[in-house]
C-alpha cells in the first residue's frame, strides 16, 4: 500500500471479534472492522484488509466485542414506561380498565415528553435503535424520544372517543392531515410516516376507511393492534360479526403497508389475508404470556409468508422494553408452541428483531442489516464476561446467553448515542428526575 492514500472516514470500529451483519446469506465476519462515513456503513469486512484501505478520524477498538445490527422493536408505548407496573395480575381488559385511568391524569404533553425520554434512554442503552411506537400526543413524544437519539416511528392515534387527549374525531383527521409538515420540524434519523388506529374495537369501520383514505394520500404506513386475546376477538365478533382482520381488510387498511401489533389469534382465513396483503405482525411475547392472552404460532405465520418482527408492548404491561428478553421469549415459546427445539434458529430470531422488523416499516434498504450503504445503525456487545464464554456460535449466544447490559456502543445513523454504556445525548440522572417529579405531580 505504500504511496497510496487511504480513504478517509468519520469512524472506525475496529477488530470486532465477531461481525453479525444479518444479510442474505446470515454471513458473520471474524476479526472484522466496520467503517462508517456520512451516517452510512461505508465498508464492513476484515480488519487488515478494510484498515489498510481506510483512516478515520475517530477509531474504537472494539477487540472485545461483537457488533450486530440495532434491534427494531416493532411494536411498543414508549412513554409508558412512566406506567411501569400499575397494573399488575390483570388480563387485557382489566389492564385497560386501570390504565385508561391514569392516563387521564399522567399523560399530558409534559408527560409523554418525559416518558418517551425515559423510554427512548432505555431502548437505546439495551441496543434498541428504531421502534415504532404508538402514543398519545404523538409530537411531544416524538421529541422526546428524538432527542435522546433513537430513530423514533410514530403517527397520530386513533379512537372514537375523546380519550385522555380529548380530541373530536375531526380534530384527529385534522392532526392526521397535517402531520407530516409536523413531523419534519423535529430533526433526527429517518422515519416513514404512520397512521396509527388503536384497534378495530375502538375504531368503527367507517373510521378505519378514512383513515386508509389518509393512508393512500399520504404514503402512510398503518399500525394498530389486532386479535391480541380470545376476548377481543368475542367483542368485535358481537359487534360487528367479523374479526379485527376482515374488518380491517374490510375498511381498506390491508391494501396499505400494515403493521399489526400482537396477532396472537388469527383464523385461517385471517392468516390468508394477512400473507396476501403483505401485512406484518409484531410479535410481543413478553405482554401476552404476563396478560395471558395467548401464544402466537409465529413459526405458522413465517411459514404462510407472513413477515414477522418482535416488540415488548409498552411498560404498563410487560414492565420494560428489553428487546433481548423478547428475542429469547420469541424463540422459546415458538418452539414450545411447535413442540420442536428446532422450528426456529437463533439467525432467524435475530433477523426477526433487525431486519424483518424493518421490513415491516419499509425501511430494510436503510437499515437492518450491516451492508455497504446501510445507514449506521448498529450496536456492539461486550464478550468478556462468563455468560458469553465459550462462544460456539454468534447468533445462539445472542439469543441465548446474552443481555441488554452487554450493550457497549450503539449508533443510530452513523451518531455514537451511547458509547461505553453511556447516553451522549442525555444525562441519565436528569431523565429520571424528570420522570420522578412528573409522577409526584400528576399520579
Ligand atoms: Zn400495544
Amino acid at each position: 500500500m505504500a504511496g497510496k492514500q487511504k480513504i478517509s472516514a468519520d469512524l472506525i470500529l475496529s477488530r470486532a471479534r465477531f461481525v453479525i451483519t444479518c444479510d442474505a446469506n446470515a454471513t458473520i465476519f471474524t476479526n472484522a472492522s466496520v467503517v462508517v462515513t456520512a451516517g452510512q456503513i461505508a465498508a464492513v469486512g476484515p480488519a487488515g484488509e478494510i484498515e489498510n484501505l481506510y483512516r478515520a478520524d475517530q477509531t474504537i477498538d472494539v477487540s472485545d466485542q461483537l457488533i450486530m445490527p440495532g434491534l427494531v422493536n416493532l411494536h411498543t408505548h414508549t412513554p409508558m414506561t412512566l406506567l411501569r407496573g400499575v397494573a399488575e395480575n390483570v388480563d387485557l381488559q382489566g389492564f385497560l380498565e386501570i390504565v385508561w385511568d391514569k392516563e387521564d391524569r399522567v399523560m399530558n404533553p409534559d408527560g409523554v415528553y418525559v416518558g418517551a425520554r425515559l423510554g427512548a434512554l432505555e431502548c437505546l442503552l439495551g441496543g434498541t435503535t428504531t421502534t415504532l411506537d404508538m402514543y398519545l400526543h404523538p409530537l411531544e413524544t416524538h421529541r422526546g424520544a428524538a432527542e435522546v437519539g433513537l430513530r423514533h416511528v410514530i403517527g397520530p392515534v386513533f379512537f372514537d372517543f375523546p380519550g385522555p387527549e380529548k380530541l373530536t374525531w375531526s380534530q384527529r383527521l385534522e392532526q392526521a392531515q397535517t402531520w407530516p409538515e409536523q413531523v419534519r420540524e423535529i430533526t433526527g434519523p429517518y422515519v416513514p410516516l404512520a397512521l396509527m388506529p388503536h384497534a378495530p374495537l375502538t375504531v368503527n369501520p367507517e373510521h378505519l376507511a378514512q383513515i386508509a383514505a389518509i393512508a393512500q394520500e399520504s404514503g402512510s404506513l398503518v399500525t394498530t393492534h389486532a386479535s391480541e386475546n380470545i376476548t377481543e376477538n368475542e367483542d368485535t365478533q358481537k359487534k360487528y360479526n367479523a374479526t379485527p382482520t376482515e374488518l380491517l381488510e374490510q375498511a381498506g387498511i390491508l391494501k396499505h403497508r400494515t403493521v399489526l401489533g400482537h396477532g396472537v389469534h388469527l383464523s385461517s382465513t385471517d392468516r390468508t389475508t394477512i400473507a396476501r396483503r403483505g401485512a406484518s405482525i409484531a410479535h410481543c411475547p413478553g405482554s401476552n404470556m404476563k396478560l395471558a392472552s395467548g401464544a402466537a404460532d409465529i413459526v405458522g405465520y413465517r411459514a404462510q409468508g407472513i413477515n414477522v418482527g418482535l416488540g415488548t408492548d409498552g411498560c404498563s404491561s410487560s414492565n420494560d422494553l428489553d428487546m433481548f428478553s423478547v428475542m429469547r421469549l420469541s424463540a422459546n415459546l415458538a418452539r414450545l408452541v411447535r413442540n420442536d427445539p428446532a422450528s426456529i434458529s437463533a439467525a432467524e430470531i435475530i433477523k426477526a428483531a433487525t431486519v424483518d422488523g424493518a421490513r415491516a416499516l419499509g425501511i430494510d434498504d436503510r437499515v437492518g442489516t450491516i451492508e455497504t450503504g446501510k445507514e449506521a445503525d448498529l450496536i456492539t456487545l461486550d464478550l468478556d464476561v462468563p455468560h458469553m464464554v465459550p462462544m460456539r456460535d454468534p447468533h445462539t449466544t445472542v439469543v441465548f446467553s446474552a443481555g441488554r447490559g452487554d450493550v457497549r456502543h450503539v449508533l443510530v445513523a452513523g451518531d455514537l448515542v451511547i458509547k461505553d454504556h453511556q447516553s451522549t445525548r442525555v444525562a441519565a440522572n436528569s431523565v429520571f428526575t424528570a420522570a420522578t417529579e412528573h409522577l409526584a405531580k400528576y399520579f
